[in-house]
């Protein structure tokens, strides 16, 4: 079957945002197509890091609100959950901090008790996934009766653009996303990983923020907000995140998980879009992204040399010492233990980095940047 994909544009946060919303909604033949009278939803945004939503890298609280209200209207009962990212914390005051310092505390001022401050998970057991056999999941996202998902339109050092489909991931709870990264180093089977994960959870509906985008080294502090005002919406992630691709000029080949998705059948990357003409020229990329070379080298290279092809030819994180405040959030990350803490800053022992870029991710500061190479 063709989904649809919805696209529309919305200037800003207050003014267009409603009307923008309520177009997407009706392209995909409205709220009550998703939500009935009594469910439990979960609205899924993208919580990274500690941020200001003026910093494009978290969903805005005010498109949030947008939905949770939409979800109101007929009946549903909505909460907000996320898992952050794993250089932090994932406990009730790291939440708090969290919702206060992305503005949802002050939007949802009325509805704190939507906020969800539950970190309990559980297993659950996957059938026919690509490579997972099983997978620890946020335990009120899984058993809601509706997932609507909720990403921000960003770059990705590693996947190079982080959309609807990898939102998910933030479904597996704080530091154990690390793991991931060590036991799927290969991007090919990290790739499979997210995939499984997304169809564990399997959202009924997802709706891209891309108001405020971020460009270059997302998917966090690295990365440059830029103003694209955009709202992409389908029942489908895969083939919301094909026509990302497309918005911004960047072959879906070239991004991992959908070209694993291809390959694999769970997407046939056919789609309809429908509502506005939206093309965002020179969206630029991560400087981890070489083009052609990035994803197909690299996955030849993986195969036959990996790790050493890795180590020696695609960018390493590099800690500028003067801007490292040694808060310990990139340690925490590093899947491999390869950072440790100096008397000055951290440092990075380079014989046992991945280049997983989790640290450059999470780090609070700015203070992890990436080593220019050139293929
Ligand atoms: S590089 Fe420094 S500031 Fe950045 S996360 Fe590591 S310790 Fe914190
Ligand atoms: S030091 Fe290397 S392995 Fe550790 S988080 Fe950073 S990029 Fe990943």
């Amino acid at each position: 079957m063709t989904e649809i994909v919805s696209v529309r544009k919305s200037v800003d946060y207050e003014k267009s945002l409603p009307v923008a919303i309520d177009k997407v909604l009706r392209d995909l033949g409205g709220i009550e197509r998703f939500v009935k009278k009594g469910e439990v939803v979960a609205l899924k945004p993208n919580f990274i890091v500690y941020s200001s939503p003026s910093k494009g890298i978290v969903t805005h609280p005010l498109f949030t609100f947008e939905i949770f209200k939409r979800v109101i209207e007929v009946g549903g009962e909505p909460f907000i959950i996320d898992s952050p990212g794993s250089g932090l914390p994932f406990n009730k005051h790291s939440l708090k901090h969290m919702y206060k310092s992305t503005g949802y505390w002050e939007i949802f001022e009325d509805y704190r008790e939507c906020l969800n401050f539950d970190t309990s998970s559980e297993i659950v057991e996957i059938e026919n996934g690509l490579l997972l056999k099983k997978v620890r999941v946020l335990k009120k996202l899984i058993d809601s009766d509706v997932i609507i998902n909720l990403p921000k339109m960003k770059t990705h050092s590693l996947t190079f653009i982080t959309g609807a489909v990898k939102n998910m991931f933030g479904a597996v709870p704080g530091i154990e996303k690390t793991s991931y990264h060590s036991r799927f180093r290969d991007i090919e089977d990290f790739s499979k990983s997210i995939i499984d994960i997304l169809n564990t959870t399997n959202p009924g509906l997802s709706i891209m923020d891309g108001i405020i985008s971020l460009e270059g080294d997302g998917p966090a502090l690295n990365g440059t907000p830029r103003n694209t005002g955009v709202i992409i919406g389908s029942k489908d992630p895969f083939s919301l995140d094909f026509v990302l691709s497309d918005i911004i000029g960047l072959s879906s080949n070239y991004i991992p998980y959908l070209k694993v998705g291809l390959e694999n059948n769970v997407t046939r990357g056919s789609y309809e879009v429908i509502g506005d003409q939206v093309k965002i020229p020179d969206f630029k990329l991560p400087r981890t992204f070489h083009g052609k070379s990035s994803i197909e080298i690299i996955y030849v290279y993986n195969k036959i040399v990996s790790p050493v092809f890795r180590k020696l030819f695609v960018q390493k994180p590099n800690i500028i010492k003067k801007k490292c405040i040694r808060c310990g959030v990139c340690v925490r990350s590093c899947p491999e233990n390869a950072i440790t803490m100096g008397k000055v800053s951290a440092s990075i022992d380079y014989s046992k980095c991945i280049r997983c870029y989790c640290c450059h991710e999470q780090c609070p500061e700015g203070a992890i940047d990436l080593k220019r190479i050139n293929l």
